[in-house]
């Protein structure tokens, strides 16, 4: 089945003729869906992430500026351009749109062509914004999840652990006496290597739910929400295993023939007086044993 890979419109109008119209003209370059009240229009909104919402002001349940004004104000839809569709043609009405974080305004009777041009203009933008947003959240040498993302991600996890009163583990994975490597082969060669390192832990975290970045350097870290110390370090254990059936030479080293990793787990069960910081303390703390202990190492512990 070849994927449908146009953008999705969702058209909110409590008047089937509105929606009927305006459907039958985007249809074609656009994947169209369309919701009659406020309600069904927010849950499309969460259900379907479309790349433009043309809203109707005068719905039954929900007013479009409040429905505006909601998804605005969440990290999830800011990003969605609002086009409001109304018969209030008044500057003041325009305004308040705009002001609530609309993109764009259209005034009934349509103007076809003039609709489908800022329908086209605000997607454009909004392809733009998706793809810097991307880039930003990732890390240029090995493609996975930077920094900030790994920031944000554990953020949000963490909260959503509390509310469930789920536990949450995470891990930090550092490579063994790469320092050496650099000296020996070369940083291109060491770039290379982190290269290489990067997808074999991604691998490992291909898991739904499993997330790993580089946390700097060359060190990575993992989250496993909902999951508790034994089963983290059987995860962390595998990325180890991993990284070494990788076989990569690695003379410079004094663990190992090949490029091997050490890993620290922290594991913890959290509520709201909970910190993140000492859950990455303690990793931290495991890793730097793993390290004493000999490298090429799993060992964790619970808060
Ligand atoms: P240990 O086993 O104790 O972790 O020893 P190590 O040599 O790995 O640790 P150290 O922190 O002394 O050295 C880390 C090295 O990683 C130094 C730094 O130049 C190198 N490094 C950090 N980021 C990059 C990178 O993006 N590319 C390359 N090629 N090297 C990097
Ligand atoms: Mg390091
Ligand atoms: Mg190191």
């Amino acid at each position: 089945m070849i994927e449908d890979v146009r953008p999705i419109i969702l058209l909110v109008d409590d008047e089937p003729i509105n929606i009927s119209v305006l459907a039958e003209f985007l249809s074609q370059e656009y994947r169209v869906l369309f919701a009659q009240s406020g309600k069904e229009a927010l849950r499309l909104v969460y259900e379907k992430s479309p790349d433009l919402v043309l809203l109707d002001i005068g719905l039954p349940d929900i007013s479009g500026y409040d429905i505006c004004r909601e998804l605005k104000t969440k990290q999830l839809t800011q990003n969605i351009p609002i086009v409001f569709s109304t018969a209030k043609d008044s500057a003041e009405d325009e305004v308040i749109g705009l002001n609530l974080g609309a993109s764009d305004y259209i005034t009934k009777p349509y103007n076809m062509s003039l609709i489908k041009a800022r329908v086209r203009n605000q997607i454009r933008l909004k392809k733009k914004t998706d793809l810097l947003e991307q880039l930003a959240n990732l890390d240029g040498l090995t493609e996975l999840p930077n920094r900030r993302y790994f920031d944000e991600h554990f953020e949000s996890e963490w909260r959503r652990v509390i509310r469930r009163g789920q536990p949450i583990s995470i891990a930090l994975a550092d490579v063994d006496f790469f320092k050496s490597y650099n000296d020996f082969y070369g940083h291109s060669a060491g770039d290379d290597c982190l290269q290489t390192v990067a997808r074999s832990l991604a691998k490992s975290a291909s898991r739904g739910g499993e997330f790993v970045a580089r946390y700097g350097g060359e060190e990575f870290v993992f989250v496993w929400p909902e999951v508790g110390l034994e089963e983290a370090i059987q995860a962390a254990e595998l990325a180890c295993q991993l990284v070494q059936n990788l076989m990569l030479k690695h003379v410079g080293s004094d663990c190992d023939e090949v490029v091997t990793v050490s890993i620290g787990v922290a594991s913890i069960m959290p509520n709201k007086d909970s910190r993140k910081a000492d859950l990455l303390e303690t990793a931290d703390e495991q890793l730097y044993k793993a390290k004493n202990q000999g490298r090429n190492r799993v060992l964790g512990e619970r808060l």
